[in-house]
C-alpha cells in the first residue's frame, strides 16, 4: 500500500510503499477514501507546538508516522471476533483511541488518555494518509448518512471538537456568540452551531475572503478584527456586551484581541480551541473579580462523536464544501494549509 509519511520534522512527506495491516481479533481494516488536512497536522508535521517566548513542547511521534486523523473509508476486512460490521460499508473512524485501561479511557474520556499511553489514530499510530487504515474496535466507527465523502471525514476531528467547544461554551436560547476564525473549523461551528442551538453568531477574522464565505455559510455578522472600530461593533452586536466566545485561532492576537471584548463586564466564558500558540499575559485582578472563566477544548469523547454524528445523519448540518486533491499532493497540501492559502475545508483522496 502506499503511504505518505512524515519521516523528519518539518520536512517534505516520503511516498512509501509498505504492507498493508491485517487485522485480527476485534480489528478492522478500512480503506481510506478521503481523509481531512487538519491544521494540526502542521504542528504533528513540525515536530511541536508553540508555547511562545521560543518554548516548544514536542509532538509524541516525530517520524515514520503516517498522519490523518480525518479518515472516512471503507470496511475491506474485519478480525475473527468482528460480528456487527459488513464489508464494504463506509465509515467516518473515530481517531482518538486511548490506552483502554487508565481512569480516563474506563469512563469515556479515551481523549484524555495520556499522550504517552494513547493510541490517536494518525498522531501516534498511522492515519489516513496511508491507503489503508487499522481501527481497533467497531466501537470506533460512525455512519455518517449522506454527507459527502470529502467531508465526511471533518466530522472526527474539527466537526467533534467545535461541537464539544459549542457544548463547553453552555449557549443559551437566543444568545450572542463570538466566533473566533473563519477558516475550516470556524465554518464547520457555525453549521454545527445553527444546527443545534437557536443561537447569533458574529464571525471574527483578518481575512476578508474567509469572512465572505462564512457570510455566504450563513453567519448572522462577520468581523474583521483589524479594522477599526471591530472591538465595538462586535459590543454593539452583541447587546452591548460579550459574554461567550470560542477562539479556533488560539494564538497570542487571536486571544488578546478576544479576551479583551470582555472589557470590564462581569462572567465571560472564553473557550480556547485552536493551537496556532504564544502566549497570553492576563491580568489576574481584572480576571478575579469579573468572575470569567477560560475554559481548553481538546476534540470530543467517544459520546459527543456519537451525538454529533447523530446531528449529521439528521441532516440537520448544512454541509459545507471541501476541496478534494490526489493523496500524492500531501506535502504541497500541508504547505498550502500553514500559508494560509486554503480558505475552507481540504481533504486528500486515495
Ligand atoms: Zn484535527
Ligand atoms: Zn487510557
Amino acid at each position: 500500500m502506499k503511504s505518505y509519511k512524515v519521516v523528519k520534522s518539518g520536512e517534505p512527506l516520503e511516498e512509501q510503499q509498505i504492507d498493508k495491516p491485517s487485522p485480527s481479533g476485534k480489528e478492522i481494516l478500512i480503506k481510506t477514501i478521503s481523509c481531512g488536512v487538519c491544521h494540526t497536522d502542521i504542528h504533528i508535521h513540525d515536530g511541536y507546538f508553540d508555547l511562545g517566548d521560543e518554548t516548544h513542547i514536542p509532538s509524541r511521534v516525530t517520524e515514520n508516522l503516517a498522519m490523518g486523523h480525518e479518515v472516512f473509508g471503507e470496511v475491506v476486512e474485519i478480525g475473527e471476533q468482528v460480528t456487527n460490521i459488513k464489508i464494504g460499508k463506509k465509515y467516518v473512524v473515530y481517531p482518538w483511541i486511548g490506552c483502554g485501561n487508565c481512569n480516563e479511557c474506563q469512563n469515556d474520556m479515551e481523549h484524555y488518555c495520556s499522550p504517552f499511553t494513547s493510541e490517536n489514530i494518525g498522531v501516534s499510530v498511522d492515519g489516513g494518509y496511508g491507503e489503508y487504515v487499522l481501527v481497533k474496535d467497531a466501537k470506533y466507527l460512525f455512519d455518517a448518512g449522506d454527507t459527502p465523502e470529502e467531508l465526511a471525514g471533518s466530522y472526527a476531528c474539527r466537526g467533534l471538537t467545535a461541537y464539544s467547544a459549542l457544548k463547553k461554551a453552555e449557549i443559551m436560547d437566543d444568545e450572542s456568540i463570538v466566533i473566533i476564525s473563519a477558516g475550516g473549523m470556524g465554518l464547520l461551528a457555525l453549521k454545527i452551531a445553527q444546527a443545534a442551538y437557536n443561537v447569533k453568531t458574529i464571525v471574527v477574522d483578518i481575512d476578508d475572503e474567509k469572512l465572505d464565505v462564512a457570510k455566504k455559510a450563513g453567519a448572522n455578522n462577520v468581523i474583521n478584527s483589524k479594522s477599526e472600530n471591530a472591538s465595538e461593533e462586535i459590543i454593539k452586536l452583541s447587546g452591548g456586551k460579550v459574554t461567550k466566545i470560542i477562539d479556533f485561532v488560539g494564538s497570542q492576537n487571536s486571544m488578546s484581541f478576544g479576551y479583551g471584548l470582555f472589557g470590564i463586564n462581569k462572567g465571560g466564558l472564553y473557550v480556547l480551541v485552536g493551537l496556532i500558540g504564544g502566549n497570553f499575559n492576563l491580568q489576574l485582578p481584572l480576571h478575579t473579580f469579573t468572575a470569567r472563566t477560560i475554559k481548553g477544548a481538546y476534540v470530543g469523547s467517544l459520546k459527543e462523536m456519537g451525538e454529533l454524528m447523530e446531528l449529521v445523519r439528521s441532516g440537520k448540518i448544512e454541509p459545507i464544501e471541501v476541496e478534494a486533491r490526489p493523496a500524492s499532493q500531501a506535502s504541497d497540501t500541508l504547505s498550502d494549509l500553514k500559508s494560509g492559502h486554503i480558505k475552507g475545508l481540504v481533504c486528500l483522496k486515495h
